[in-house]
């Protein structure tokens, strides 16, 4: 059995920053990742033809001057001089077949009788809907804002909590607002990754836990063994719930409560002599097949165009192909290349800050368990690594 002083199960963001901080302070790190790469909704797939190379989100996208931790990360690894700048191109509705801006939509009276709200209500204790109702006007936020708020876990954010959504970070003034990476955001999964001191497995599904003489023992589904003193889950919440289900059963309890969700992103490269439609950085069209369509516009190439469409789970194949090629107004024969992806984001309801609260009460006597995720303060990129490095304080402290 291979033994660590610190066992990470899960390579996205959340255990890769835990994983990061853990190898900064000498231990001998192991993460165990269940896909064939690590980055998890950091997914960046490469196409290459001709001597042309192309790469596309199929998650993950942009980056912000408040995600500081990430900062400190990446300024770490070098990598700050890969940061790239994202190209200004609108968000936009797509209706009746045509793209439109989002103000066109707005009724503006409605926005300026609503808007003084904004100075005066609080998120605290609010929901998306009765919080941005108030402040965009019920209508604004039905018709069209609603849309806009869905789109960014690809499900319905009516009853999620609205502090959670956009929370508003100190900002480094020396970053750009909003950016990405040159290879896109799998590139920090990959630097991470490639750590000296890290040692890191893919395609191990951890399957089972025991906690024996002081030491954990982590299986994986095709029978690989490791031992670490320390564990940590950076699993979705149901994962987490279900390994800890043996020996943490109170804490299982309490994480099997948490609900998620699947996003089914399927990722379309055209040739950009075959495409027609005007940049944009994504499409949201309301009540569709789809939540959103993220575009690689943002990181203009000279040879492609990119388009990831994130669907409803359970649709057929037949039915995702046939709305892209009607969207994009390109038929399938056009298409170069597909790449899919299935994502779990976590959907928060009112009441999650005391479910963290009691979370964080259960972990105060368990120094050796540390358990991160996006579904802990928020989903943003920012909040993973942010709970991750509160976790690496609690082992320190
Ligand atoms: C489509 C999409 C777009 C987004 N856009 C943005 C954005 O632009 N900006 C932003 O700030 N945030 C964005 N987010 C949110 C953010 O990217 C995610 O919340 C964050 O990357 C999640 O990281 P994570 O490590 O917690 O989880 P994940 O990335 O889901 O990683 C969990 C990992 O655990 C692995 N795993 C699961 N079970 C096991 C097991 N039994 N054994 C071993 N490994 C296992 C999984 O394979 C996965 O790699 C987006 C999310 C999605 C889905």
């Amino acid at each position: 059995m291979m033994q660590n002083d610190v066992v990470v199960v899960g390579g996205g963001i959340s255990g890769l920053s835990l994983a990061f901080y853990c190898v900064q302070a000498g231990m001998k790190t192991t993460i165990l990742e269940k896909n064939d790469t690590t980055g998890g909704s950091f997914a960046s797939p490469h196409y290459s033809a001709n001597g042309k190379k192309f790469w596309l989100e199929m998650g993950a996208h942009t980056c912000y001057s408040s995600y500081q931790n990430l900062l400190e990360i990446i300024e770490t690894c070098g990598m700050k001089d890969a940061i790239v700048a994202r190209a200004k191109v609108p968000f936009t509705l797509f209706m009746d077949g045509k793209i439109k801006s989002i103000v066109s939509q707005l009724n503006i009276p409605e926005l300026l009788f609503s808007a003084p709200n904004l100075f005066k209500l609080k998120k605290d204790g609010e929901s998306v809907k009765s919080y941005y109702s108030k402040i965009v006007g019920t209508k604004n936020y039905r018709e069209v804002i609603s849309h806009f708020f869905n789109a960014v876990p690809s499900q319905l954010t009516d009853d999620f909590p609205a502090d959670m959504m956009f929370k508003s970070r100190p900002k480094r003034k020396d970053v750009l607002k909003n950016y990405t990476f040159k290879d896109g955001l799998q590139s920090v999964a990959r630097t991470i990754s490639a750590r000296s001191g890290l040692n890191v497995f893919t395609s191990q599904e951890v399957s089972s836990l025991r906690y024996v003489n002081g030491l954990y023992e982590v299986r994986t589904a095709d029978g690989g063994e490791y031992s670490a003193k320390t564990l940590v889950l950076a699993t979705p919440s149901l994962v987490t719930s279900k390994l800890l289900r043996d020996i943490k059963p109170d804490i299982a309890k309490h994480f099997g409560v948490l609900k998620a969700a699947e996003v089914d992103s399927l990722g379309v490269i055209v040739s950009k002599e075959n495409i027609s439609m005007k940049p944009v950085a994504a499409l949201i069209s309301p009540n569709d097949v789809f939540f959103s369509v993220v575009s690689r516009d943002t990181v203009p190439d000279d040879n492609y165009r990119g388009f990831v469409f994130h669907f409803q789970p359970g649709l057929d194949d037949k039915t995702k192909r046939s709305r892209i090629t009607e969207v994009l107004g390109v038929g399938m024969s056009k298409i170069e290349h597909t790449f899919s992806k299935i994502n779990t984001v976590p959907s928060l309801r009112l009441g999650h800050h005391q479910w963290l609260e009691k979370t964080n009460a259960m972990l105060k006597g368990e120094k050796s368990l540390l358990l991160t995720g996006n579904y802990f303060g928020g989903m943003a990129i920012e909040d993973c690594v942010s709970r991750s490095r509160s976790e690496f304080d609690r082992l320190q402290g």
